[in-house]
């Protein structure tokens, strides 16, 4: 059972949490993320040199909000959660204080920092927990030997080592009638470095333990119904969606749906392991379950999803086309200034990647610096939006591309760049951001009809 940082805010959200693990009758773990807002306001102390003060005035505000977090009640609970957070507050005065005097701050310095909003809360949810009659137990993902590789910032699990290290010990907590609370958010290398997972990472660690135990299903809870078929935002007609595969999920998530972490399914499609998004305040509504392949009809999309502040960068060369390593380059030179890349095409006279727009000017940098040697010029174009069809039907059936890209066409929107093919469930393309309302409705409309959410569900 994961619990995001939008349940552990106020005193209400708190007591519901605690109500559905108490509610539920199998053996559960917890795995909680920082309380909304830590990460942030870690992130944010760190990025910037500190005086002292600053630094003393910091570690005040965090302590205090996570006291105020704890059962009210006095008694042993209580007490030793306050001695808990006393003792990782000291550490991380510590670790800040470093981080002032050295003036440095290293990846790997940045993740132990950001560690703690989650180890402060896994303090507080099994206080609270404890509170509720439960044996709760906190337990942190680096002593647990939750092993990642070496990238810090978006660490990756090394599964079958957390296995190893993770499995013996929360059996024993649960085979002793424990509840263990686990933090999310971050591993520890084979050398013994906090890694972070990435943000919002800890639905990804919630399918790190679940691989660990070979337990199911991962329940993410949050506080929306789960994947939607589009934004209801944007959408009247947006309908809840039951169940997704794996990859589905994936493409969604990736492309913007901020439902779920990108990389969390993996580890449990290697297992087969349901995860289920579930909202904190409708806990008896199903959510939307993500598993096997279960499609019924492969004739619709399931759901359309978007990322809005997106740039095209574009490479012209004539005979990009045939010359070997001409996209390499260029990824290579994105990459190394840490630029992300959503998604690429080539063509004969011209490499077209798209990026966030709030990397244009690190790209243009980048990319300036190669021109001449690799392409023969470029442009940059801001203000796109890409939007992403997801539905097992693109790769099997007949018809359902020419349907999306009929239907936007009918709205007179012009489709810049398409990626299709690259996976087998997802089509993605770019149009102006300004039309992307339009683009979004007309899909949407053309499967699901105008604000018919009663026929929509693509199950059977
Ligand atoms: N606390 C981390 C973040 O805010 C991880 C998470 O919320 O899942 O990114
Ligand atoms: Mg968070």
């Amino acid at each position: 059972m994961k619990f995001g940082g939008t349940c552990l805010t106020n005193e209400d959200a708190l007591n519901r949490v605690s109500k559905v693990v108490k509610d539920e009758s199998e053996q559960k773990i917890v795995v909680v993320s920082a309380a909304a807002g830590v990460t942030n306001a870690l992130r944010d102390f760190v990025s910037k040199p500190r005086q002292e003060k600053e630094i003393d005035d910091f570690l005040l505000q965090m302590k205090l909000k996570h006291v105020e977090m704890l059962p009210k009640k006095d008694g042993q609970t209580r007490k030793e959660a306050l001695e808990q957070i006393e003792a990782k507050i000291t550490k991380l005065e510590r670790l800040l204080y470093g981080v002032t005097y050295t003036e440095e701050l290293t990846p790997r310095t940045n993740d132990l920092v950001l560690s703690f909003g989650e180890r402060l809360s896994a303090i507080v949810v099994a206080a609270r927990l404890a509170h509720e009659g439960m044996d709760a137990v906190a337990l942190e993902t680096d002593a647990l030997g939750m092993i990642t590789n070496e990238q810090y910032g978006n660490a990756v699990a090394v599964l079958d080592k957390c296995e190893k290290n993770m499995a013996p010990p929360l059996h024993a907590a649960i085979k002793k009638g424990q509840v263990p609370v686990v933090t999310g958010f971050f591993g520890i290398t084979e050398s013994g470095h906090v890694t972070t997972v990435g943000r919002s990472g800890t639905d990804y660690t919630a399918a790190v333990v679940a691989y660990a135990l070979d337990a199911r299903p991962v329940e993410i809870w949050k506080e929306v119904d789960g994947f939607m078929s589009a934004d209801p935002k944007i959408v009247k007609g947006a309908f809840l969606l039951e169940r997704l595969s794996y990859e589905e999920a994936a493409e969604l998530a990736y492309f913007g749906a901020q439902v779920l972490h990108p990389r969390a399914v993996q580890p449990a499609r290697l297992k087969g392991i349901d995860m289920v998004i579930k909202n904190l305040y409708k806990p008896a509504s199903p959510g939307t379950v993500i598993g096997k392949s279960k499609h019924a009809r492969k004739d619709v999309i399931k759901s359309v999803s978007y990322l809005p502040n997106v740039a095209a960068l574009k490479v012209y060369d004539t005979g990009a086309g045939y010359k070997s390593g001409f996209l390499a380059y260029i990824t290579t030179c994105l990459h190394e200034a840490n630029i992300n890349i959503f998604s690429a095409t080539t063509s004969q006279t011209c490499a077209a990647v798209l990026i966030e727009e709030a990397d244009i000017a690190g790209a243009k940098k980048a990319i300036k610096a190669i021109i001449g040697t690799v392409g023969e010029n470029f442009e940059v174009n801001p203000g796109v939006a890409l939007v992403c069809a997801v539905g097992e039907g693109f790769g099997e059936t007949k018809g359902v591309a020419a349907r999306v890209f009929n239907a936007v066409a009918a709205k007179n929107v012009n489709v810049d760049l398409i990626s299709a093919g690259a996976s087998m469930v997802a089509y993605h393309f770019t149009v102006d951001r300004k039309d992307l309302k339009n683009t979004i409705t007309a899909i949407h409309d053309e499967f699901w009809g105008k604000n018919d959410n009663s026929s929509g569900s693509a199950e059977s």
